[in-house]
């Protein structure tokens, strides 16, 4: 055998001798041939058991006749063979159990009344191949109606991807003219209104790109963080930037595991929205518990101006409004909950909210949390 630098065991795998190679390919079909069929090769074995029960003992001949039907309808119950194999199986068994009843009604061992059993047996097994068949179509129905969706869904978020992407170009153009056109003319207020309205599209545009990018698999990095200080950060910043009564509840000490970007992106999205939709010095409070389930909270409450129960149940959809006039004066484009939304479905967890006239509760669920530092960040 010449020596191709393999170790022993891999060398004697590779190198076959040129006879010894089909025999080894067609063992392995065959391997794989008694795999696939391994219900249906078991089933022949005991039918063929029970068809020789019937010829030895003909005086018992009506109890391996009825375990052969039996058997035949629950394995086409498990498997759902083609129209023909299935006709095949159907005249063989119906030949050879009449063929068994008939000699044995010769020799006076069994009743010629028996040989009614083998087409109401035959007529148990068609109602089983019907109702399977029907299970099996429903079933490829809807697989092809999920394909058709998720296929649609693929296509429609590829073109506000690109749409969203070609949009940017003219914008940020736009936008670069109108401000040096602003420093150099007195202020005019269409300008103003004009300049307002491309920042308005540009965010829109920011967020659906992030949108369009959340079914990618990078799009979160996953990491082990620390709740308590990487709460406090966020809290920090936010209690510095707007005057309302600020309060840092209850935070779960231990680490989650969680894209910090991604999850400061959350974070921010939500209590801008608390900002916006509160007065000045009214209560927004954030705090953190562990779930029962290994997961953990991160909730903000507000004193805020409420969200109407029936906008409860969109509330995280594309450009859903609780109130059109009231986002749009306090800024907001209606992406921002759909972008929490999609980032903690990326982390494997949910959003919940609940809202009162005198305030709402925002909170996002992380699946994985540990009192402890996490040992495996595996997927
Ligand atoms: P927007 O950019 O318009 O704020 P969001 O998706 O963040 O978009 O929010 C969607 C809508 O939900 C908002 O227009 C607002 O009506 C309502 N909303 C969100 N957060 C709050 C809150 N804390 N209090 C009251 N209403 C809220």
């Amino acid at each position: 055998m010449p020596d191709i630098g393999l170790p022993p065991s891999r060398a004697a795998l590779t190198v076959l001798a040129p006879a010894e190679r089909p025999r080894a390919g067609m063992l392995g079909a065959l391997a794989g041939t008694v795999r696939r069929y391994r219900v249906e090769l078991l089933w022949m074995v005991f039918a063929v058991a029970n068809y020789c029960a019937m010829v030895a003992w003909p005086y018992w001949e009506t109890v391996p006749f009825h375990f052969v039907w039996i058997s035949l309808t629950l394995v086409y119950g498990f498997r759902v063979w083609p129209v023909r194999a299935t006709m095949g199986v159907l005249a063989t068994v119906m030949s050879l159990t009449t063929l068994s009843i008939t000699l044995d009604a010769f020799h006076g061992s069994q009743e010629w009344g028996e040989l009614f059993e083998v087409p109401l047996m035959a007529a148990m097994f068609l109602a089983m191949v019907w109702h399977a068949r029907r299970r099996v179509q429903a079933q490829h129905m809807a697989e092809r109606r999920a394909e058709d969706r998720r296929s649609l869904l693929e296509r429609q978020e590829r073109f506000i991807h690109d749409a969203s992407h070609e949009l940017r170009t003219p914008v940020t153009i736009a936008r670069g003219h109108l401000e040096l056109l602003s420093g150099r003319v007195d202020p005019m207020p269409e300008l103003e209104i004009a300049l307002d309205e491309l920042a308005r599209m540009d965010a829109i545009i920011e967020r659906l790109l992030v949108l369009a990018a959340a079914d990618q698999p990078e799009f979160v990095r996953l990491s082990e963080v620390d709740v308590e200080p990487f709460l406090e950060d966020v809290f920090m910043r936010w209690s510095e930037l707007a005057p309302r009564a600020w309060r840092l509840g209850p935070l779960a000490s231990g680490h989650v595991v969680a894209d910090p970007e991604r999850l400061r992106a959350a974070l921010d999205a939500l209590l801008e929205n608390a900002v916006k939709y509160t007065p000045e010095h009214a209560a927004i409070e954030l705090r953190a518990r562990p779930t029962g389930a290994g997961g953990l909270a991160i909730e903000v409450h507000d004193e805020g101006s409420g969200i109407p129960e029936a906008a409860l149940a969109r509330i995280f959809e594309r450009f859903a409004r609780a109130d059109a006039a009231r986002t749009r004066a306090a800024g907001g484009v209606g992406l921002g909950l759909a972008i929490v939304d999609a980032i903690i479905k990326a982390h494997g967890g949910y959003c919940r909210v609940a809202s009162t006239p005198e305030g709402s509760m925002f909170a996002i669920e992380l699946p994985r949390f540990a009192a402890e530092p996490l040992r495996a960040l595996a997927r």
